[in-house]
């Protein structure tokens, strides 16, 4: 008599809110499952366990762990539920009290998920495990996959910084850091993937270097290391403080081998009253000493923006404030939040509410400038040459990529093209609002 005996390994399946640090972060949880024996399977499909990494920048952030909490128990009702994440952090019980959710770990304890999970049993109670965030004080690495075009490298965690309205300090903890030798081996292990481009991610980037509290590295030593990696294309600095962008780091990516003309600078305001109110660390002339630093070396370069609008006690002219000091600096597009009040935040307290209609429209004239700004920055692109790497969508019969200095691409789909540098010049703007190019051969671009 045969037996069949085919032992079916357990699957996992992931859910990811928020930013670039948790995609990577879940990433890393995944390879965790996967050393552990587990298969990860799509969400929206059967799993013994489902992993939901949530954010607490993000509006409704419970409303919206409920709807991903129901989404997976729709697809298997008896699946172990486990919420991890920065809204974990700051509201295990809100979280534990969500009918399904069988267990919820902390910043310091989501690394350490295969130990906490157990046997899988539901006990109708979700287990809780969240130590005080002044505990989380390890630095642990991660790197996104999947996509084989761009990984999402994890540098530094934490933020030491106290702007007013912000949660991510009291969800990540502080400030801190990889080792330079460990993060240039990830790299270069991304590399070896035939990955074509990393993104260095991080709460706050610039502030890259401090180990066991103290400061050991400087971001620019990271940056310089990891120019040195053969085997990588290009290099992206996701999103760095215009405090922390000197002008050496500016000047070392002008020239650069793989580090690429494209920075992501956080402005929240350009009003120098309400900056001192978030308590950032800089005015807004410093922000407008670096956009011409910038463009003085690299003329071509994209310069993203983060700008909040209704900010406590942000009046009429603050706003326009903001609004004119965008529209003279010569930027490329903005990432607009309206303002919301979070719990335990300095600014949820403080006095001058912006009325919630006030604060949409503040926001439709930003997404408005956005527009306009991307439309010139492209316009200026036009005639001129660059090297776009295409992706693997495909929209409409047409492919996507980016060049070096975030021009968004599109292209006839053509599947020889995915995960290729391709050497273009940029011809006319599409009626979607992205660009149409010419294909080149190599030579002719450099
Ligand atoms: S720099 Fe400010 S906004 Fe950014 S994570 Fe730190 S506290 Fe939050």
């Amino acid at each position: 008599m045969y037996f069949c005996n085919i032992i079916m390994n357990k699957r996992v399946a992931f859910y990811t809110l928020g930013c670039k640090l948790n995609y990577s972060e879940t990433s890393s949880i995944g390879r965790i499952f996967k050393d552990a024996g587990y298969d990860t399977v799509a969400f929206n499909s059967a799993a013994d366990v489902y992993v939901i990494n949530t954010c607490s920048v993000t509006d409704h952030a419970d409303k919206k762990c409920r709807k991903v909490v129901k989404e997976a128990l729709k697809h298997s009702p008896d699946a172990y539920i486990t919420i991890v994440g920065c809204y974990a952090q700051l509201k295990p019980q809100e979280i534990a009290d969500i009918p399904g959710v069988d267990m919820v770990l902390g910043a310091a304890e989501k690394f350490n998920i295969i130990e906490h999970i157990n046997d899988l049993t539901k006990r109708g109670k979700a287990v809780v495990h969240n130590a005080p965030i002044d505990e989380t004080n390890q630095f642990v690495s991660a790197y996104s996959i999947g996509d084989r075009t761009r990984t999402f490298l994890k540098v530094q965690d934490g933020c030491d910084y106290s702007c007013t309205f912000c949660t991510i300090p009291l969800a990540r903890g502080a400030s801190r850091s990889g080792k330079i030798e460990d993060i240039v081996r990830q790299a270069e292990e991304i590399a070896a993937s035939g990955v074509k481009e990393i993104v260095l991610t991080g709460v706050n980037i610039g502030d890259f270097g401090i180990r066991d509290g103290k400061r050991q590295d400087r971001f620019l030593d990271l940056v310089k290391a990891l120019d040195e990696i053969d085997g990588i294309d290009r290099i992206r600095i996701s999103s760095i403080e215009p405090n922390l962008l000197a002008n050496e780091i500016i000047e070392f990516v002008a020239q650069s081998k793989r580090f690429v003309p494209h920075f992501h600078m956080p402005l929240q305001s350009g009003s120098n009253k309400t900056l001192a109110k978030m308590r950032r660390r800089y005015k807004r002339e410093l922000y407008a000493e670096r956009v011409a630093k910038i463009k003085s070396l690299m003329p071509d370069c994209c310069i993203g923006v983060d700008v909040i609008v209704g900010f406590p006690g942000e009046t009429r002219e603050d706003f326009l404030d903001t609004y004119q000091f965008l529209n003279e600096m010569d930027i490329s597009y903005l990432h607009v939040f309206t303002y919301s009040e979070r719990e335990n935040t300095i600014a949820a307290q403080m006095e001058g509410a912006v009325p919630g209609a006030q604060r949409s429209d503040r926001s439709k004239m930003l997404h408005i400038l956005s527009e306009k700004k991307r439309r010139a920055f492209y316009e200026k692109q036009l005639g001129k040459v660059g090297e776009v790497l295409f992706e693997s969508d495909v929209k409409d019969g047409y492919m996507h990529g980016f060049s070096k200095n975030y021009v968004k691409v599109r292209a006839l789909y053509d599947p020889l093209l995915v995960n290729e540098i391709v050497h273009v010049r940029f011809t006319s703007i599409s009626s979607q609002g992205d660009v149409d190019v010419e294909e080149l051969p190599e030579l002719l671009t450099h």
